[in-house]
């Protein structure tokens, strides 16, 4: 009997450009070899149970019809339903989308939230349309995908450039499908529509969470310490404010115009008050000008990547002079540069733990809805930060038990989780 190859890719990837889904994959190889007799499940961890790609066709004001690429990828949902947010961005790649859902698996069960791992996509600029048009490819979208998910199959969130009115519209898009309301179906929701109170600056304050764990791990004052984030968004925006208000110096920031600095420290709450994504970080005068490659070899105590994926690279990870990095951004670091800044000394929380604050804040949120009542954000708030705690705390455990990176650490607790249900739950038929 043929035996079947293991490691063959699977027909839709492409050997030669792996793009994101290659870097998931070579973590998930650097975590194999301490998964003891789970291994021999690993190569669920490498292949996603379900891609949906839809067309999404949409009439424009104009009266002519556009067609759009739409994805929904479930990566894993041997612990629980799919999770994880739908992104609208003009360079959205399946390998894109497979590997944000498979980091939503490990997030989810490095947290320890009963979530499988999931996320959507659409290839559109967002920009060159308007809002009646978004709202009909917002619609369509959901549609197509409307057979895969539901508060106890697959619940998307907000991600990149989309955000609780998207949410909105998903949700009365799935209630008109279905013939019932199940505020359950999406998080990041309006307020007014079953959203959870906390959700909007969970991520941020997660980051923020997490870094004073770390930063007290490495005998790091946070009055006074020198604090670099890269975005100025709902994550690194959020967080550099808690930053400061805890004490510490937020001495430069970055966003898609460009970088500041303040030697000082930038007053982030002013700021974030008169910031516009449109002007920009450039615009403001909270700062002076900084070239991108001086904005990485700041020396600083904390830096953040919040922007996007690909930050730090082989090209400038040798140039950094952090202390502690803390990845806001989903998949900032590419495993060459892990290599490097661990070989340097640097501290890397991965952005499995790092920013798993919004999720955990989904997960409050899809609970509020299944018992139609809602928590304070004072409780929220304190249970977030109990998760983000033991969550850090467990996973530097691991990495300590076992002299490995944090990001593998979490890899190994993550992957032990879902291959434990997958092995319980076994094959069917
Ligand atoms: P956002 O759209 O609110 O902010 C993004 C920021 O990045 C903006 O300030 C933008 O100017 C900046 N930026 C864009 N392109 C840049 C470039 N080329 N160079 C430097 N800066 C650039 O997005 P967000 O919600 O803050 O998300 C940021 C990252 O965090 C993404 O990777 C996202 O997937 C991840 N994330 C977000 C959440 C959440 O709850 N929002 C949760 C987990 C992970």
């Amino acid at each position: 009997m043929n035996q079947p190859n293991q490691h063959e890719l699977p027909s839709y990837l492409n050997p030669d450009d792996l793009g994101p889904w290659g870097i998931y994959l070579e973590q998930v190889e650097r975590v194999a070899p301490y998964l003891g007799k789970l291994g021999k499940w690993v190569e669920t961890l490498k292949r996603p149970k379900r891609i949906l790609t839809v067309d999404v066709p949409v009439e424009l004001d104009n009266g002519t019809i556009a067609h759009f690429e739409g994805y929904r990828v479930q990566h894993n949902m041997a612990r629980g339903p799919g999770k994880g947010g739908v992104r609208y961005h003009q360079s959205v790649t399946l390998s894109e989308v497979m590997a944000l859902s498979a980091w939503m698996s490990v997030k989810c069960a490095a947290v320890n939230v009963p979530f499988g791992g999931a996320k959507g996509g659409i290839r559109i600029n967002p920009r060159n349309y308007s809002q009646n048009e978004l709202e009909r490819v917002t619609r369509r979208y959901i549609t197509e995908i409307s057979m895969i998910i539901g508060p106890d199959k697959d619940i998307p969130a907000p991600d990149v450039n989309t955000n609780a009115q998207v949410m909105a519209w998903m949700l009365d898009t799935y209630a008109m499908t279905t013939g019932h309301l199940a505020t359950g179906v999406v998080t990041g929701k309006p307020i007014s529509l079953g959203g959870s109170l906390g959700r909007v600056e969970a991520t941020g304050r997660g980051v923020f969470t997490v870094g004073v764990e770390a930063a007290r791990d490495a005998g790091i004052d946070l009055e006074g310490a020198r604090v670099v984030v890269q975005g100025c968004g709902n994550v690194g925006g959020i967080a550099a404010k808690l930053f400061q208000e805890a004490g510490a110096k937020v001495i430069a920031m970055q966003d898609h115009t460009g970088s500041i600095y303040n030697e000082n420290g930038i007053d982030v709450a002013t700021l974030l008050s008169s910031y516009n994504q449109k002007e920009g970080i450039t615009s403001t005068n909270a700062g002076d000008a900084l070239s991108n490659e001086e904005f990485w070899a700041l020396e600083c105590d904390i830096l953040i990547p919040a922007a996007l994926e690909n930050q730090i690279t082989q090209k400038n990870a040798d140039s950094i002079r952090a202390k502690i990095i803390i990845e806001g951004a989903n998949g900032p670091t590419t495993p060459e540069a892990d290599d490097i800044l661990s070989s340097k000394g640097i501290t890397v929380i991965p952005d499995v733990i790092a920013n798993a604050g919004g999720v955990t804040v989904s997960y409050f949120e899809w609970v509020q809805n299944f018992s139609s009542y809602f928590w304070e954000e004072d409780l929220i708030n304190e249970r977030l930060g109990r998760m983000m705690r033991e969550a850090y705390q467990s996973t530097a455990a691991v990495a300590k038990q076992h002299n490995v990176t944090l990001r593998t650490a979490a890899f190994i607790s993550a992957c032990t989780r879902i291959l434990e249900a997958r092995e319980l739950r076994g094959l069917y038929p």
